[in-house]
């Protein structure tokens, strides 16, 4: 592991023409402290983590100085948001500093969100709250401990610098590492300003980085595009098993590796409701949970659309074709592992479309019900009561548990070994909206960031139980119900 000074930085984004970017320097902020490092992704870019004792080592991850082999630029890019088009967005408060290289060989962005002023800021400050910071790096450690594709986030800077959105609050800037932070709406800004050199040219960049297995394929386009829309698909299904929504899910935030991409109002749902909406911003629910899977596909269009000028029509509409029965097949056998199915069957569907239905009407806690159901005694006669008492339906669940039990006697072991299984698959811990907003307001009022380091080591191992944080799994207290997040950040 090396010290700062060290780092190996091999910045290829930075190699491509200026026209993909703009080279700028962080802007900085006053007396940066450290809120939390995560000590679990430091060795993806090789750092390490005693480094944070260095008395100057916030300075660096709040952007005042500069990694030494860093060449910091903001992205360009563009994008659909919620249905229309914008002809150009681009890292409007984040800067990328480079790719740092690994024991491993591999490539990891680092990038700093919250760094300042771009020539992509718009009439945005370029900065990031302490809050949003603290949300995207729990929730992207969250994801990554629950197995589905993320960015990844080493640190959290923060100032006391006054930041203004509905109320004041104070600046921060999250260190987001990830193998690319190319998203379809990096493609979209070529193809709607007609320059189909640079489209084909970040394609090729791309593919040569990410998917190097199609370099030579004579049909490198139309393959690289399938690939993106397994990925996603993938993706789709993963967000929808775990109870997960994104919440502003804008082609500039769907990232060309499939991964959870940019944290903003995003929420796990905690009640079952198809149609939950994360975003207070999103009155109409284009994003709500429900919609997810499809506007995965919207999306996958408006990238097919902007790759047009390097792929036919008819190879984009193969690609798209896939996505649905991707989607169907990752959804349903994720759901059956759920259950604790090893097998699939056709039958399935119904058997979770159908406990779906009764948590919705129980207002069942998505999370906590999969979790219990690894009690499920399938023995004959076994009334199952402390969760037949979770549903409202009593005689519904009765004739829903004897098909579980008929289905279960097709698979082979027994009872005990279903529920390691299952716990396996169905996360004990999530992170609820009450508990990263206990850890902010400790953050914000009392510089107090142990519930933040608390909630890290928690979420990365979501599906252990771990006896003294039982209340961690509880469902949220009254005060939360009120919380609400939205797209200010
Ligand atoms: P987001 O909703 O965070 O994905 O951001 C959408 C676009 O707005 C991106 O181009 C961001 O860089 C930009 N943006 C968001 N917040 C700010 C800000 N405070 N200052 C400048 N640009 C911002
Ligand atoms: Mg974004």
């Amino acid at each position: 592991m090396r010290k700062l000074e060290q780092l190996d930085f091999d910045n290829t984004f930075a190699r491509l023409p200026d026209i993909f970017h703009s080279r700028l320097h962080p802007t900085p902020l006053p007396e940066p402290y450290l809120v939390s490092f995560n000590t679990n992704a430091a060795p993806l870019i090789g750092l390490d983590s005693s480094e944070t004792q260095r008395a100057d080592f916030a300075e660096y991850f709040i952007g005042n100085r500069l990694l030494p082999g860093c060449e910091p630029l903001a992205m360009l890019y563009a994008g659909h948001q919620f249905g229309h088009y914008v002809p150009q967005l681009g890292d409007g408060r984040a800067v990328l500093l480079g790719e740092i290289k690994n024991g491993a060989g591999e490539y990891w962005d680092v990038q700093l969100k919250g760094a300042g002023r771009t020539p992509y800021s718009r009439n945005g400050d370029g900065r990031a709250v302490l809050r949003s910071s603290i949300r995207e790096y729990l929730c992207s450690e969250a994801m990554h401990g629950l197995g589905i594709p993320t960015t990844r986030a080493l640190c959290i800077v923060g100032s006391d610098h006054r930041v203004y959105r509905e109320t004041v609050e104070t600046a921060a800037v999250v260190t987001r590492i990830a193998p690319s932070h190319v998203r379809f709406g990096s493609f979209e800004v070529f193809f709607y300003r007609g320059q189909i050199q640079p489209l084909a040219m970040l394609a090729d960049y791309v593919i040569a980085r990410h998917f190097p297995h199609l370099i030579d394929a004579p049909d490198k386009y139309p393959r690289f595009f399938n690939e993106v829309v397994t990925r996603t698909a993938t993706l789709m299904a993963q967000w929808q098993a775990v109870g997960f929504s994104h919440g502003v899910m804008n082609t500039d935030n769907m990232s060309i590796l499939g991964l959870t991409f940019d944290y903003g109002p995003f929420g796990f749902m905690e009640n079952y409701d198809p149609g939950y909406i994360c975003n207070h911003s999103d009155p109409a629910g284009r994003y709500a949970y429900n919609q997810q899977p499809q506007i995965g596909l919207w999306n996958l269009a408006c990238l097919a659309q902007a790759l047009t000028p390097i792929i036919s029509k008819e190879d984009a509409e193969t690609a798209l074709k896939n996505y649905a029965p991707t989607y169907a097949e990752r959804y349903t056998a994720l759901m059956g592992q759920k259950l604790g199915l090893t097998q699939t069957s056709k039958d399935d569907a119904s058997l979770i479309n159908t406990l779906l239905d009764m948590m919705h009407t129980s207002h069942a806690d998505y999370t906590n019900l999969f979790r219990g159901l690894s009690h499920f005694k399938s023995a004959p006669g076994e009334k199952n009561a402390a969760l037949r008492d979770q549903f409202i339906d009593r005689t519904a669940f009765d004739t829903w548990s004897e098909s579980y039990r008929a289905r279960l006697q097709r698979e082979q072991g027994s009872d005990e070994e279903r529920k390691i299984r299952m716990d396996k698959v169905n996360p004990k811990y999530i992170l609820r909206n009450h508990l990263a907003q206990t850890a902010i307001d400790k953050a914000e009022q009392g510089r107090d960031f142990s519930e933040v380091d608390r909630l890290l080591a928690l979420l990365q191992n979501p599906f252990n139980e771990q006896p003294e944080m039982e209340d961690y799994a509880a469902i949220p207290p009254e005060w939360a119900r009120h919380i609400t997040v939205s797209c200010s950040s």
